[in-house]
């Protein structure tokens, strides 16, 4: 499929020079690697929503189901790879004088296809976090034997370090991504549905502080009226095509 990018190739010359290219990515960007987004088929798990799930109150109610819950996201995280949209992005990267990628993912895709530093807003499905002491570990590489699991260091139930709805993203992460938006040159919005703040304000900042906006995501979101150009594709096709025309091959 060819994409047609004349909404944004005005802006590739000042790219290649070094003027700054941010990009978001949501659950979209890993769909095409097998693993369900929240709001799209797959975000029901046993009756529930994905989103209902993912909240301290539900971990309060319930560690034991929310846990089930994870382990089956980290058993088809296990099984998934890279695609890519992925790949482009690292190539990207790699090219450009400039790139900063940030994600809504809790996958660990990007750095898995090569991107060295992306900012991962909500944190990663590969560690585990201690709700008593703070201690953070590696997921281990099988499933837990029992559920759910403990602190080795005090005993503290275990969870996985990921944002849940309700809570604060981490202070760094945050900064980060909103000087990358405010000094970004050109924002792309790419497979998130912009409905989960703040991440959904990125493009925003963005925009305000005079970057030329994109989104790319075959469905509209809040975000599309407020974009100079929208790719109504998937983020494979559309990130392959746009790493080739920037020369990242
Ligand atoms: P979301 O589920 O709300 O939205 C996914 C978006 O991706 C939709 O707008 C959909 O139209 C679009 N999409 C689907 N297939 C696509 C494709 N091939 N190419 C481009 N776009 C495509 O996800 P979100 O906006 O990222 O927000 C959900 C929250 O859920 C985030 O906080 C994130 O941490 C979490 N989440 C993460 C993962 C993951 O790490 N893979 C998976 C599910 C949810
Ligand atoms: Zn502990």
């Amino acid at each position: 499929m060819t994409v047609d990018l004349a909404p944004i190739a005005p802006y590739f010359s000042d790219l290649r020079a070094g003027r700054p290219l941010a990009v978001l990515t949501g659950a979209g960007v890993s769909a095409e690697s097998g693993l369900p987004t929240f709001r799209g088929p797959g975000g029901i798990w046993e009756g529930e929503r994905a989103e209902e799930l993912a909240t301290p109150g539900a971990f309060a109610r319930d560690p034991v189901k929310v846990w089930r819950f994870y382990s089956w996201r980290r058993e088809k995280l296990r099984a998934a790879r890279p695609n890519e949209a992925h790949l482009a992005l690292a190539r990207l990267e790699a090219t450009l004088p400039r790139m900063t990628l940030i994600t809504q993912n809790v996958d660990g895709l990007h750095a898995a296809a090569g991107s060295r530093h992306p900012i991962e807003l909500h944190g990663s499905l590969l560690r585990d976090r201690c709700s008593g002491c703070g201690h953070v570990s590696p997921a281990p590489d099988q499933p837990f034997e029992s559920l759910p699991p403990r602190c080795p260091l005090c005993a503290g139930l275990l969870r996985p370090d990921v944002v849940w709805f309700g809570e604060s993203l981490p202070y760094d992460a945050w900064q980060a991504a909103e000087a990358a938006a405010e000094e970004s040159a050109v924002f792309l919005v790419v497979g998130t549905s912009s409905v989960v703040a703040p991440a959904s304000s990125l493009g925003i900042i963005a925009a305000r502080a005079g970057a030329h906006l994109f989104e790319i995501n075959p469905e509209a979101t809040p975000i599309a009226p407020l974009a100079e150009g929208v790719f109504r594709a998937k983020a494979s096709t559309v990130m392959s095509a746009l790493a080739t025309a920037l020369g990242a091959a």
